[in-house]
């Protein structure tokens, strides 16, 4: 018979994307998922933001969702610790920003820059990327107003770039840069230079942490997504939950036991899901308790 006082406990960490998943796609707000964010924090079930926002971009939005959780920013491309977690510990002796350990995966901003500026030199490739912009063109480019154009700015491992140039040689480009491992990942307006790096990546690596630093709990993780750069984070979670997204023209299709489809998109079918998710577990765990 288990002794009840040693029995592991049982605990939810949950991986969300933040637009058109946690963060409405019009207004950006979190506000209709405001009960399940409500119920995780009660609980002490660990919120964690991860999208290709920069970390700047999402430290806002940590704070005012009052998460003092780990985030995964530029895609998975860095994993942040506020410094006073329990778990920065696993990060000692790396950089930092503002109150966060960082922990970079792969190639940083830094060297894609390297090799990107030394092709466009050489065969002078048409193109612009937010490193050739001030703060005020990233705003005019992007449509964001100065701050939000500020922390769009300060990235570490992800460059976006406008192509000006032909399609022949944008593949000439593109297999000269995958030949020095960085790959070009499509988004709206921009492509988005990167490393070989992923969210699921990301994911993967925080749990391992967080199995590590709490080894009495045991985690159940939720993944939580809408676009195609979701589907490993979804598919490797042990609940994955598809948030539909009625703007896009490729909808996410993903089937297993383990997959959810949420009814409602952005926030509303997020608090949907994560509501009856923490509130049927909690119903178990009083049914077992009653046993
Ligand atoms: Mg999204």
């Amino acid at each position: 018979m288990i002794d009840s006082a040693s029995a592991p406990v049982k605990r939810f960490l949950v991986f969300t994307d933040l637009d058109a998943t946690l963060l409405d796609h019009k207004n950006y707000s979190w506000q209709p998922a405001a009960q399940a964010i409500n119920y995780l924090e009660v609980n002490g079930y660990p919120l964690i933001l991860c999208s290709s926002k920069t970390l700047a971009e999402m430290v806002e939005l940590a704070r005012e969702l009052n998460t003092n959780s780990p985030i995964i920013s530029e895609n998975g491309a860095l994993i942040a610790i506020p410094v006073d977690h329990q778990l920065s510990g696993q990060l000692r002796g790396k950089s930092t920003y503002k109150n966060y350990r960082l922990k970079h995966d792969g190639i940083s901003r830094q060297e894609i820059l390297g090799v990107t500026d030394e092709l466009r030199g050489e065969f002078d490739y048409q193109y612009e990327g937010f490193s050739d912009w001030t703060v005020a063109e990233i705003s005019q480019k992007t449509g964001l107003n100065m701050q939000a154009a500020e922390h769009a700015a300060k990235r570490f491992a992800t460059e976006p770039i406008i192509w000006d140039d032909t399609f022949q040689r944008w593949q000439d480009f593109e297999s000269a840069i995958a030949g020095r491992g960085i790959r070009a990942v499509r988004g709206g307006r921009f492509i988005h230079l990167m490393g070989q790096t992923d969210k699921a990546k990301g994911m993967l690596q925080l749990t391992k942490y967080y199995r590590s630093g709490y080894p009495e709990t045991l985690w159940t993780t939720i993944g939580l997504g809408d676009s195609h750069n979701d589907i490993g984070m979804i598919s490797e979670a042990d609940i994955g939950v598809v948030i539909p997204n009625p703007r896009s023209v490729k909808p996410l299709h993903l089937e297993g036991a383990h997959i959810i489809q949420a009814q409602y998109p952005g926030p509303i079918g997020w608090n949907r899901v994560v509501s009856d998710l923490v509130l049927s577990s909690s119903q178990n765990v009083a049914r077992n308790s009653k046993d």
